[in-house]
């Protein structure tokens, strides 16, 4: 069985969701085919959360018409017969009946989380209709019925294989199964979801679960490319990346993975394949055990960085102080990404603030303590780059005058990351794009 997942671009224009349809028939096999929200669908429910939090209710209603028209013209356009249409309108204003309802009651954060679910489900429910008038054989797969996350909003792999084996047998035999990205149940069992481009997160979360073929993520850009493509004008696909690189890449900002994506599929072997709806016959990457070598492979960039540095005479000659500075990040649950010592010293970054005070206070009772905002991650991925000679001279000499606030190298045998003001990463961006591949834009 393979797990084909379509983002919101994909499925955001009815001729795109009926060219999905066309892909799927001429793709042999059992499938189950993973979709987000229609492209700006859920921005939008999170700004109409945003005000019903804020009891504006007066701006999220203004949002919920205007989306609602523009569901009302998408509805026009993918159903061919007066029937469908009807159907499709049916839909709709059942969903936006919801929305109203959740609006006119007492807004918390359970009603938010309830309020952007909604996205995928309504895009697969008009999608399984449009199949239906089609006479594509297929069953809606409710994501709500096995995809989980625990109390540390971790998903419960082994649970969702439980379920989905006998969930799948009561669709009975059908090649097409049609389920919700992003959405599952929390350990209260209400409804939560896997964080913003978490889609691509259920595709491998299902891909592990079911030991699927392969995965494939199909999107707008044809495969991981070697920069951000939306800041470096010159970037090309990357024909394969190991799965140790992918994770790199898309835990440090390439957005066309979910940073969690590869972590399931690298677990149990299956290959994570990235498409390009608009363009079918483009390779992609493949993503697997094998890759291939290359000095340098790619580029990402992390941004809302914050650095925390910890100077203390204490960690002289002394040893279990690292042990008690990062007890103090693992108490508030708080991921370090980069580490820098020195003998006096050791600077770490965190992408997370939530409890930054909190642990600012207890890093004290140990010396003096530096706190640096907006910065950026640039993490430079390639194969076996420890064992080459002279790639960190040609990473500085790329940099040039570029002020560096932290480096590490050789945590790892593909990576290279450096820490910088925000406000000089897209420089550094197109720098490094120059030295290190040679292009200039
Ligand atoms: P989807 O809605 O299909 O999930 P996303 O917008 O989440 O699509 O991801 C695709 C986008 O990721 C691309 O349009 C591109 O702008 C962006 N992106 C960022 N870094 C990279 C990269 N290294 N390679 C390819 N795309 C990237
Ligand atoms: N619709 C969700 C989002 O926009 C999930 C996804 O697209 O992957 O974040
Ligand atoms: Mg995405």
């Amino acid at each position: 069985m393979q797990v084909l997942k379509f983002g919101g671009t994909s499925v955001g224009k009815p001729e795109r969701m009926k060219k999905i349809a066309d892909l799927l028939m001429a793709t042999p096999g059992k499938k189950i085919v993973v979709l987000s929200a229609l492209s700006g669908t859920t921005n939008a429910l999170v700004k109409i959360g945003e005000n019903l939090l804020a009891d504006s209710r007066g701006a999220a209603e203004r949002e919920i018409t205007s989306l609602e028209k523009h569901y009302g013209i998408f509805v026009r356009e993918l159903f061919s017969s007066e029937a469908y249409k009807a159907i499709g309108h049916e839909i709709v204003s059942r969903y936006f009946s919801l929305f109203r309802l959740l609006a006119a009651g007492k807004f918390d954060d359970r009603s938010l989380r309830e309020l952007l679910a909604q996205g995928e489900l309504i895009s697969t429910e008009l999608f399984y209709h449009h199949l239906q008038e089609r006479k594509i054989p297929s069953r809606l797969l409710p994501a709500l019925h096995f995809m989980s996350i625990d109390e540390n909003q971790e998903p419960e792999l082994e649970k969702i294989s439980e379920r989905l084996g006998p969930l799948i047998q009561t669709l009975g035999n059908v090649d097409l199964l049609v389920t919700q990205g992003y959405i599952c149940r929390n350990h209260k069992n209400e409804i939560d979801n896997l964080k913003r481009g978490g889609s691509d997160y259920t595709a491998s979360l299902i891909g592990a679960a079911i030991k699927a073929t392969e995965v494939q993520i199909w999107t707008d850009i044809d495969g991981m490319h070697n920069n951000d493509p939306r800041i470096v004008k010159k970037t090309f696909p990357i024909a394969e990346l190991t799965f140790d690189e992918a994770s790199e890449l898309a835990y440090f900002g390439a957005k066309i993975l979910h940073p969690s994506t590869i972590v399931p599929a690298q677990k149990y072997s299956v290959p994570v394949r990235l498409k390009n709806t608009m363009d079918e016959k483009a390779a992609g990457t493949l993503i697997s055990n094998k890759g291939t070598r290359g000095e340098f492979k790619a580029i990402a960039a992390k941004d809302g960085i914050t650095s925390i540095s910890i100077k203390s005479s204490r960690m002289l000659l002394a040893y279990g102080f690292l042990r008690r500075v990062f007890e103090v990040f693992e108490k508030f649950k708080t991921p370090i990404d980069v580490v820098s010592t020195s003998e006096v010293a050791v600077s770490v970054t965190i992408d997370d603030n939530t409890f930054l005070p909190q642990i600012e206070d207890e890093l004290r009772s140990f010396g003096s303590i530096e706190v640096d905002k907006n910065l950026s991650i640039i993490c430079i991925v390639g194969s076996r780059l420890s064992e080459k000679e002279g790639v960190l001279k040609q990473v500085f000499e790329s940099l040039g005058t570029t002020p560096i606030r932290m480096v590490s190298f050789g945590g790892s045998n593909n990576n290279i990351t450096i820490v910088l003001d925000t406000a000089g990463k897209d420089k550094a961006l197109n720098l490094l794009n120059e030295g290190l591949f040679n292009i200039h834009s």
